[in-house]
């Protein structure tokens, strides 16, 4: 902890925690090292963590990197973070993220964006997002891991970018009450870490049977670093043809096919599959995050949290409510708003949402049907590039953005686990990450063939 404490001084630079709690984290530092001496060390015991500021966190500023929620701190802890601090964990402080998850870069965030500590010639690279601050502290040493939070990607991208690695959960495996929602049938709380034993221990640990969250899943939560025998064979992976995207970047192709090779030595059989709506995933993303993020977002409205912005003479509620808003949110956050209350608007409620919702369907579909013709698991690329310079999309158009995305939102539409794994690096030095998907409540198995890939 005292050496997690003193790395997080020196790399002020990166701009990764938005919160310090050092007082905090001697305090549990201290009841670890206690329950150690009492022979009562549980998974988690004295591992210094950052959390992302979407987690509540009791007394400690919850901001979700938005100015409309300066000044919050909430009266209580969310089930993540308290299942963890049980476990004997460590809070260094809150890490930095886009704002509200939104994003890819960590650039929408309140506090400025969080730096890559992966360089090529000193320039300023993006950690990925949206939990860019978990990704830059944890491959940057300034923590032993950080929870991340991953709607349509944004705990695989930036594990990806950052050379490190993330799962996100089967929906319904981890809680996510206390968890500042963005799309709420989309978002799933989980580690970012060195390891894939790492990933297995601490998810273990965040996982739990939750009656404050009527998404929590009633299924057991099983010893996940058990599974991690590293025997994978016999299984079949399965390689999606339509992954493999016109004009792809060939190191990525390279290193995929690479993957599949170290897989195949280790005793798998490597299958080539077809999950045909794999297209209009990305699309089907953007009508379906937006229309939830546009209703979750309703709530902040100057009386309940946070922000309020200066009334003048004669303005009354309605007035109140515009200009805190209008302040309150960055451009990515209100452009959301906007588009999600377009498509969930009653002449277009049809032709937008409710065919996003169709079109998830039959992803979904795609991915069970693979499952019953007996693949185990599925090995694409976790993004399309590696980490990009910041400020470089600055001027580009949104969707430029949004296209980072587009090997890992099926994951979230179709509720499924997805691990992104370090696979090696690009010409350039940089890190790249290879993803694994797997069957519902599978993440045992999904990490144990990981493991083959670290
Ligand atoms: N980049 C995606 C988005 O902006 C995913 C974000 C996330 O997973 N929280 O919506």
């Amino acid at each position: 902890t005292e050496s997690c404490l003193a790395a997080i001084e020196a790399a002020d630079v990166l701009n990764a925690f938005c919160a310090k709690t050092p007082e905090t984290a001697r305090a549990q530092a201290a009841a670890a090292d206690a329950r150690i001496r009492a022979g009562d060390a549980p998974a988690m015991c004295g591992i210094p963590l950052g959390i992302k500021d979407l987690f509540a966190t009791k007394g400690v500023a919850t901001q979700a990197a938005s100015k409309i929620l300066s000044g919050f701190k909430p009266e209580y802890e969310s089930t993540v973070t308290q299942n963890l601090w049980d476990a004997g964990a460590v809070m260094l402080g809150k890490l930095s993220m886009d704002e509200f998850a939104m994003g890819s870069s960590n650039e929408t965030a309140c506090y400025g964006p969080v730096v890559n500590p992966w360089k090529i010639d000193e320039r300023a690279l993006t950690p990925g997002g949206s939990s860019g601050g978990s990704a830059a502290a944890v491959a940057a040493d300034l923590c032993l891991a950080a929870t991340g939070t991953d709607t349509g990607g944004s705990i695989r991208q930036p594990a990806a970018f950052t050379g490190i690695v993330g799962i996100k959960p089967t929906y319904g495996r981890v809680s996510r009450w206390g968890v500042v929602a963005f799309a709420s049938s989309l978002d799933q709380a989980g580690p970012m870490t060195k390891t894939v034993r790492d990933a297995a221990i601490m998810l273990g640990a965040m996982a739990s049977v939750d009656p404050k969250d009527s998404t929590s899943a009633e299924i057991a939560v099983p010893d996940f670093e058990a599974a991690l025998t590293g025997d994978i064979r016999g299984k079949k992976i399965g390689i999606p043809r339509e992954y493999r995207l016109e004009g792809m970047n060939a190191e990525i192709a390279r290193l995929w096919d690479e993957g599949a090779a170290m897989l195949k030595d280790a005793g798998a059989e490597i299958v080539d599959i077809s999950l045909p709506h794999t297209k209009y995933a990305l699309p089907a993303y953007y009508v379906i995050a937006p229309a939830e993020a546009s209703s979750n977002l309703a709530r902040y409205d100057g009386v309940r949290y946070g922000h309020r912005a200066k009334l003048g003479a004669g303005d009354g509620i309605v007035e109140m409510y515009e200009k805190t808003r209008a302040e309150g949110f960055g451009p990515e956050v209100q452009r959301r708003i906007m588009v999600g209350t377009y498509v969930l608007s009653a002449g277009f409620y049809d032709a937008y949402y409710n065919r996003a919702r169709r079109v998830r369907a039959l992803i979904k579909r795609d991915f069970d049907e693979a499952f019953a013709a007996g693949i185990d698991a599925i090995l694409t690329p976790a993004t399309p590039s590696s980490a990009f310079g910041l400020g470089e999309m600055q001027d580009a158009d949104p969707v430029e953005m949004y296209l980072n995305d587009v090997f890992t939102v099926t994951v979230n539409l179709a509720g499924l686990p997805g691990v992104s794994v370090p696979a090696g690096l690009d010409a350039k030095g940089l890190p790249l990450g290879l993803q694994l998907i797997g069957r519902p409540w599978g993440e045992g198995d999904l990490l144990n063939q990981a493991l083959v890939l670290e």
